[in-house]
């Protein structure tokens, strides 16, 4: 194999796959992983299919992107090369978003908004020791958690609150009477987020698994002490609604299929405003959905993205997890 060039830690796009382990479930099933790692960038999946005769054969695709996170890899390492160059930028007073995609079950929250080693904890760390430093005293950070739920927004840090999305004059997207927290430590943003965390699982519905039917959005702002209105940096962790929801058609519910559309609608636009970035496009279908008219200040000018896929990697989900680095790989 060759090798490819390392790859860059501060290009404006960078698309990234993590593998998860396969559960307890899965080898006790006898799943195997069928997603091999070539390299630290590339990787294969072997997908199993049938024949018309119905005898079995293996299809062989090849994907690679900037950097590709085997099953064994920490959260502290993929943190350094997806979040840490962001959490800079956003110092130097640029905008910055940072997504995980992927099916339901792939370990998006695990990844993004896990209270114990998500990235946006290592994150939050690195943000409040950059505050204390003498260069940055006159900016604190503010953190705000919404949802986005068929196109509505709600507060998950003010009982599920309805908010609206509007631009200041200065390009800013502002979501109105979000509760944002000046928030200096840790300790106290694991707490609130706690909170906040729990209000999305249980979901506007009370069904236990509306996290895959909501993108969740944690709002890191850096403003300067002095003016609360100025932003100076924002940084934002997007924890996608599953990815496969976006296919739930057909024999579904009315409701589910509603769900679904949406979520497919947001999915798309989505990816049309990352290839956007790198492409100083005339027309970019901001409008298109909640998600990406909420995003839309961090994907103009300078602003910079990261999007993490997120894999599961027994057989049985390979449809799934093609689906998936189909998508990933479109954005580049
Ligand atoms: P998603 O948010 O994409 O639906 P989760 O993050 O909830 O998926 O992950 C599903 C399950 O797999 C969780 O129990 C999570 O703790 C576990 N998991 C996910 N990724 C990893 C990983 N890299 N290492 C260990 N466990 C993981
Ligand atoms: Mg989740």
């Amino acid at each position: 194999t060759t090798t490819l060039p390392p790859s860059d830690l501060n290009q404006k796009i960078r698309v990234c796959v993590r593998k998860r382990p396969l559960n307890r479930k899965e080898l006790e099933k006898g799943e195997k992983d069928i997603s091999p790692c070539i390299g630290t960038r590339s990787l294969h999946i072997n997908e199993p299919k049938l024949r018309l005769d119905m005898s079995k054969y293996v299809e062989q695709h090849s994907f690679t992107f900037d950097d590709v996170f085997d099953l064994d890899t920490a959260n502290s390492k993929i943190y350094e090369r997806t979040a840490l160059p962001l959490v800079n930028y956003i110092f130097d007073g640029g905008k910055a978003t940072c997504f995980a995609y992927g099916q339901t079950g792939s370990g998006k929250t695990f990844t993004m908004l896990d209270p114990k080693h998500g990235l946006y904890i290592l994150a939050a760390k690195d943000i409040f020791s950059l505050l204390r430093q003498s260069e940055h005293q006159h900016l604190s950070a503010w953190i705000g958690l919404y949802e986005i739920y068929q196109g509505q927004l709600y507060d998950l840090l003010n009982k599920r609150k309805k908010l609206f999305a509007r631009e200041d004059g200065k390009h800013n997207v502002i979501i109105s009477g979000l509760k944002e927290y000046p928030i200096d430590n840790v300790d106290k943003l694991i707490h609130v987020f706690d909170y906040g965390s729990q209000v999305r699982s249980t979901g506007s519905t009370g069904a236990n698994d509306s996290s895959s039917r909501s993108h969740a959005v944690l709002q890191v702002l850096l403003k300067p002490k002095k003016n609360k209105k100025k932003i100076h940096g924002k940084l934002s962790f997007i924890d996608l609604a599953g990815s496969e929801r976006g296919a739930d058609r057909g024999e579904a519910d009315t409701k589910t299929r509603m769900e679904g559309a949406e979520i497919n609608k947001s999915l798309l636009a989505l990816k049309e405003c990352i290839r956007a970035l790198d492409q100083d496009k005339q027309h970019t279908p901001f409008r298109q959905s909640k998600l990406t008219q909420v995003l839309k200040d961090s994907f103009l000018g300078n602003a910079r993205t990261c999007m993490i896929a997120t894999i599961s990697p027994g057989g049985s989900n390979s449809e799934h997890t093609l689906n998936t680095l189909r998508y990933a790989d479109r954005v580049k």
